[in-house]
């Protein structure tokens, strides 16, 4: 893995949409991919499309297909090649490989009724996503690597406290919504995930490892994803601090809704952009659904009525 030493060689912004084919395409992705359009058209900057099919259980390649036509639907064009995760695992596995060198992560064997019997109390405490922290001294002696064989399953957890300690206070960069270049810093506190698990025996890495070595190696300067990933940026800091990456501006934007901030109803919501699509909606109407203007976008400003059952 050659990180390169600026954020952008090239030197303008770049941008990138990082869909999970685990399914087919909704207006919430459609939105994101819009807005990263939009704005690295603004910006002068360079667009790319990242596949994160690093999860082989749950990622087809029909789905790959399909948001592939799909994005070219909407009208938007990506650089290529494409970067699929599937196909970089070596990757990943040198960022793993540096993380274990500093001792920074361990071997977890606790099988999932062992964690669940050892969360079970209701006050115990929970990462931003809600799941239960790992309690490591607790699974002290199920983690107790004497004795396994090599063919046993295990976790590689990442060991918080010792990586918090390691780095200074850290803090991410979030642009203001409207406001290219205006930011503010955001703490990052990356002990609220606990010790996440950054790759398993069979799994070559974690959604978290991937996505920030991918935006490093990919040079990407901004980040534009959804809200729902706002909390798991404190995490990528940390990442990006013990592995040595550059540290883009990130931009977490809005989640679906309709043009005058009201909740779009929720058989939009619910439908695939290719059922939309067969039911005879256009691009532009995606448009107008997730609330961006048609005005921006080259293209008829049509305002068709919205057909029935999307009341
Ligand atoms: N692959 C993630 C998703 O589909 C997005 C990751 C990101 O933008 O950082 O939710």
């Amino acid at each position: 893995m050659t990180i390169p030493a600026s954020p952008s060689p090239s030197g303008g912004p770049v941008l990138r949409f990082a869909p999970s084919p685990t399914g087919p395409l909704h207006l919430g992705h459609a939105y994101s991919a819009l807005l990263n359009a939009e704005k690295a058209r603004r910006m002068g900057g360079r667009l790319l499309l990242r596949i994160e099919d690093i999860d082989v259980t749950r990622c087809r390649p029909d789905f790959v297909e399909a948001l592939l036509e799909d994005l070219a639907w909407l009208g938007l064009e990506f650089e290529s090649p494409v970067r699929r995760q599937s196909a970089h695992f070596d990757d990943y596995r040198e960022a793993l490989d540096r993380l274990a060198a500093r001792g920074l992560l361990y071997r977890s064997y606790a099988s999932r009724s062992a964690i669940a019997a050892a969360t079970a109390d209701p006050g115990h405490p929970r990462d931003p996503d809600g799941a239960p922290l790992y309690p490591r001294a607790r699974l002290a002696a199920a983690d107790d690597p004497a004795g396994r064989g090599p063919g046993e399953p295990f976790a590689l957890r990442l060991d918080m406290a010792r990586a918090a300690a390691l780095v200074p206070p850290l803090a991410w960069r979030e642009e203001r919504e409207g406001m290219e270049g205006g930011f503010d810093p955001v703490p990052a506190d990356p002990a609220l995930w606990g010790d996440v698990v950054l790759a398993r025996k069979e799994f070559p890495a974690s959604y978290h490892l991937a996505v920030v070595v991918d935006d490093a190696l990919q040079g990407v300067t901004h980040v534009v994803r959804g809200r729902d990933l706002y909390e798991a940026t404190a995490l990528h800091r940390l990442l990006q601090a013990l592995l040595g990456l550059p540290e883009p501006v990130y931009h977490h934007h809005r989640l679906v809704q309709g043009p005058d901030g009201e909740k779009l109803s929720k058989s939009l919501r619910s439908k695939s952009l290719r059922a939309l699509r067969a039911e005879g909606a256009t691009p532009q109407d995606v448009r107008r659904w997730v609330g961006l203007a048609s005005d921006i976008f080259p293209g008829p400003r049509t305002s068709r009525p919205l057909r029935p059952g999307h009341p």
